[in-house]
């Protein structure tokens, strides 16, 4: 995930070292969001936004390991009810085996 890496360093650079950084921090009702506007720095915000949000569409966090891998590294699959064999939820596996359900 050297892409969110970078992502996260810039805004780190950006919003400096007390800035807070867990879960999403580029939803628009984030402090780091009003701080950028704040600070005159609102446009490389949203360009740093931007580039998150299209990392994040192609990775899964694994809890497990709490590391986060890019969609393409998972083994993926659809889960079937025992019961009546409906479609129940798309599961998958993190280059680590871990397992966890992606889909419900
Ligand atoms: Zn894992």
């Amino acid at each position: 995930m050297d892409t969110l890496r970078l992502v996260l360093d810039e805004t780190r650079r950006l919003a400096g070292p007390d800035a807070n950084l867990t879960g999403n921090p580029f939803l628009p009702t984030s402090e780091l969001q009003d701080q950028a506007i704040a600070e005159g720095w609102g446009d490389e915000f949203l360009s740093l936004a931007d580039r998150y949000d299209a990392v994040i569409a192609l990775a899964l966090h694994c809890p497990t390991c709490s590391r986060t891998y890019l969609r393409e590294h998972w083994t993926v699959w659809d889960a079937f009810d025992d019961d009546d064999g409906w479609h129940d939820s798309i599961r998958g596996r993190c280059p680590e085996a871990h397992e966890r359900m992606i889909e419900d």
